[in-house]
């Protein structure tokens, strides 16, 4: 059986590897020159697997009027004269609840802890160098009542077997020494010992080179995909923008953004939605920077030591444009940084952004497409693809077998 996979994202890529160990003949396509060309290029590297909460949840709703107003807000939003912003934040106010949230973060906790499985059993037979830590997240709290808040969730997890410490802002210090010239302004943390990180394109390019080595598979970049022909209920080709046609018998939509437009031509609507991110990479030799993943939890701000990069990662924009970097964004990622870790020098930083493919309710889809019977979906990874990869590419791996999956797909399952 021959398997084409649209997208060479980390979603895609890891998906082609998955088809490839079980057998499949596969044909992997992206319109980039390399992998990881696209958000899975220079994202927050946090595999946090723990910490899966959808966005949308029960706190948005009183948040949502200081954020939109305030120019420091993680948060930006314009209105377009656009249905599909429209719908999109309707279905997304309409999961902002308790109950949804809940639901919908038991479901990515299971799908998340089988990423782990699948992620270390690649690390172990055949690692990729792509500096993975397993070294714990901290979340950094400037609110004594935001901690407190905090303590009880973590006393409720505590009971369902999470391993997480309170530290006091003396105790973060100790463990954390590169947070000590920012102490005035913690008031404590929560340590999650087993959370990890990694960089997620030097992850989908080692996979990538995998791949390569595999006889069955064939990688075709700088190959746009233009068009899915359908044919009595089937996707029979693939046309690319150069008017080539690529047959297969099974085909994966695992383009990211690029995913909507494809499918919207078959006649479905996928409930996908760009969050615009931003993202400063610098080298970090000499200065004190930390070791361990730190969320700035006020801020939404991400930092993960990736080898001798530091990478800080922040800000949900919607309706921005999809090309370019807004500069006030970017100096407040930079000012707020610098607020943090006054001791590193931002100076070098490499500025970067990203369109997180954003279901409302916060779960991918994962199966069969509605609109073809050989037409599969792994997409709308939203904040956290490179957590969830290996775990929705081994999900789909095992629909399209027809063989048991690992987890209970239901929830993945696409609508569109
Ligand atoms: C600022 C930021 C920080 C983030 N931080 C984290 C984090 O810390 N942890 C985490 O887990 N996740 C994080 N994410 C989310 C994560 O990066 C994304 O969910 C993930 O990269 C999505 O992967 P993807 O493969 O679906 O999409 P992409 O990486 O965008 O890949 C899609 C690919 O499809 C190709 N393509 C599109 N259309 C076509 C077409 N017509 N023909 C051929 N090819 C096509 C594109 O070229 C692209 O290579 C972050 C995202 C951003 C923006």
């Amino acid at each position: 059986m021959h398997a084409c996979v649209i997208g060479a994202g980390v979603i895609g890529v890891t998906t082609a590897w998955q088809l490839a160990r079980e057998g499949w003949q596969v044909t992997l396509v992206d319109a980039a020159t390399e992998p990881a060309s696209g958000a899975s290029h220079a994202n927050g590297g946090q595999l946090s697997y723990s910490y899966v909460a959808p966005l949308a949840g029960p706190g948005v709703l009183p948040h949502l009027p200081s954020w939109l107003l305030s120019p420091s807000s993680p948060l930006r939003f314009r209105l377009r004269a656009d249905p599909l912003q429209w719908r999109w934040c309707l279905q997304f106010l309409q999961a902002c609840n308790a109950r949804a949230a809940s639901a919908t973060s038991a479901q990515l906790l299971a799908l998340s802890y089988l990423s782990r499985q699948v992620l270390h059993d690649i690390q172990q037979d055949n690692p990729i160098d792509f500096a993975h830590a397993r070294n714990g997240k901290l979340i950094v709290y400037r609110t004594p009542a935001l901690l407190d808040k905090a303590r009880a969730q973590v006393a409720l997890q505590a009971d369902l077997g999470s391993d997480q410490q309170i530290l006091t802002t003396e105790q973060l210090i100790a463990q954390e020494p590169a947070l000590a010239p920012a102490r005035a302004t913690l008031a404590g943390a929560i340590y999650t010992s087993s959370e990890e990180s990694g960089d997620c394109a030097r992850f989908t390019q080692g996979l990538a080179r995998q791949l390569a080595t595999m006889g069955q598979v064939t990688l075709r970049p700088q190959t746009t995909i233009q068009q899915l022909e359908r044919h009595h209920g089937r996707i029979r080709r693939l046309l690319t923008v150069t008017g080539e046609a690529i047959e297969a018998d099974q085909f994966v939509l695992a383009a990211g953004m690029g995913s909507r437009p494809l499918l919207a031509a078959l006649g479905v609507r996928a409930p996908l939605y760009p969050l615009k991110g931003y993202s400063l990479s610098l080298p970090c030799h000499q200065e004190q920077v930390p070791a361990i993943s730190v969320t700035d939890y006020e801020r939404r701000t991400v930092y993960a030591k990736l080898g001798d990069t530091l990478r800080i990662a922040a800000m949900v924009g919607i309706g921005m444009p999809s090309q370019g970097i807004e500069a006030d964004r970017i100096a407040l990622v930079k000012r707020q940084a610098q607020e943090l870790l006054p001791q590193v020098n931002l100076g070098p930083a490499q500025a970067w952004a990203g369109q997180r493919p954003a279901t409302p309710h916060g779960r991918p889809l994962i199966g069969r497409s509605r609109a073809a019977d050989n037409l599969w979906l792994n997409i709308g990874h939203g904040a956290l693809g490179f957590t969830l990869a290996c775990g929705s590419s081994h999900l789909l791996g095992s629909l399209m077998a027809g063989a048991a999956p690992a987890i209970n797909p239901a929830p993945f399952r696409p609508d569109c």
